[in-house]
């Protein structure tokens, strides 16, 4: 088989056989296809696309390209979550403890931020003391003992997909739907879940900018769950407005943790909740009521447990920025929008965010939000907190703002946040 002839078989619009799915992913994970040729196949398929067997075997060869954990029996069932990235989506924090709280275990394997977009691991790494890295063996025992686990994914697991995406991140290709769904379907198969649900977010703040894209990825992630016989629901929610109040690392675990005390803003205890719902229906657990359980702080537990299992001390204070500023209303009328993209860029340059994999992020770096949208402001009133040790990044922040904080004589409200459920 060569690599040419793979390549000029997607760039003249035929289907790939499986077997030079299979040759040309293992082969660019052996190093024996060149970058610029998978790069080649990538504009490829970003151009030309790919039916749904081809995606299903394309994700197939990536999972076999590593290994398929395995957590061996926790005595629960496994179940997962995996959002397509926002801003201010702090949402795992809570949810894991409390789908764990409510019986099932949750195994999250997750990633660091890249852009606009924060990752999970950088928020909790602002608890003094918290370890990303676990064995497979650290991981079974605490989803047997405590029935969370938030850790960083194994090299071991679809070792393509990180070379591959890498690739994709400096050739333009990234926004190719059959690429986009079988990287994350593939890491997530190879996790070894028995339930996953997606949070596929739609909006400014977003991979997918409109809700006929955002559909189109999460049918295409819902197909290959069945393909690979793993139970998939999709909820396709906003993105158009920040979650929350909070954006940045320990911004954002502060305002996790008030969640799992029962407090928080609504928005954020909203999605918490009705991605439990979904992750339980899953596990097949019935007659409990996550918000109960949210409110009752028994989540809160096993966030303690969770966050102790893994080195970190829940009741440390977190880190604080030296440097704090307001942004204030230049005028009066109604927040009518606050731009999910300005504010995650906003974060990104305050010092939240990484511009290269191989930056350093600050933990307490990032923007609060003091007014939610459709709420009436008064000249001067502070609208937004920009957090930093960095005050020379001040400017560039404000100018990320700028156009994406708007003030009308309109009324103004928020979209619904679950705008549509995808099931098999
Ligand atoms: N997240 C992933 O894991 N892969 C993609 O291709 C895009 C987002």
């Amino acid at each position: 088989m060569h690599a040419v002839e793979v390549i000029h078989s997607k760039r003249d619009g035929h289907r790939l056989t499986d077997e030079q799915i299979d040759w040309v992913v293992a082969a660019y994970t052996r190093g024996d296809v060149a970058d610029e040729q998978m790069a080649a196949l990538a504009m490829a398929i970003l151009l030309n696309g790919m039916d749904a067997g081809e995606i299903a075997r394309w994700t197939q060869a990536m999972i076999d390209s590593g290994e398929v954990l395995s957590f061996g029996d926790v005595g629960r069932p496994l179940v997962d979550k995996h959002s397509t990235g926002g801003v201010g989506d702090k949402i795992t924090l809570p949810l894991a403890p409390l789908v764990a709280a409510c019986g099932a275990a949750v195994p999250q394997l997750s990633g660091r931020g890249l852009g606009h977009t924060g990752g999970t691991l950088d928020k909790l790494e602002a608890i003094p003391g918290w370890r990303a890295c676990l064995t497979q063996e650290e991981i079974a025992t605490q989803l047997a003992d405590v029935g969370a686990v938030v850790c960083a994914t194994t090299p071991t697991l679809a070792p393509a997909d990180r070379k591959l995406y890498a690739l994709r991140d400096v050739t333009g290709t990234v926004e190719s739907i059959p690429l986009i769904a079988s990287s994350i379907m593939s890491k997530k198969i190879a996790e070894g879940t028995d339930g996953l649900v997606l949070d596929v977010k739609v909006g400014s703040g977003a991979f997918m900018k409109t809700p006929e894209r955002a559909r189109e990825l999460a049918e295409t992630m819902v197909a290959i769950g069945s393909a690979h016989g793993l139970a998939t629901t999709a909820l396709l929610t906003d993105m158009s407005v920040p979650l929350g109040r909070a954006v940045g690392n320990a911004l954002e675990v502060a305002e996790a943790v008030e969640v799992l005390r029962g407090g928080g803003p609504a928005d954020v205890v909203e999605l918490t909740v009705a991605l439990a719902r979904e992750m339980l229906a899953l596990a097949g657990i019935t007659g409990v009521d996550p918000a109960q359980v949210l409110a009752s702080g028994q989540a809160y537990e096993v966030w303690e447990r969770m966050i102790a299992a893994q080195g970190g001390d829940p009741s440390a204070p977190l880190p604080t920025a030296s440097h704090v500023e307001e942004l204030v209303a230049e005028r009066s009328g109604v927040l009518a929008r606050l731009d999910a993209y300005a504010v995650g860029v906003a974060g990104w340059r305050l010092g939240a965010g990484r511009a290269r994999k191989e930056d350093a992020v600050q933990a307490a770096a990032g923007v609060r939000l003091l007014v939610d949208v459709g709420a009436e402001v008064e000249a001067g009133q502070p609208l937004l907190e920009l957090h930093t040790d960095t005050p020379q990044a001040v400017d560039g922040a404000r100018a990320a703002l700028a156009g994406g904080v708007v003030i009308s004589d309109e009324p103004a409200a928020r979209p619904p946040l679950v705008m549509d459920t995808i099931r098999p």
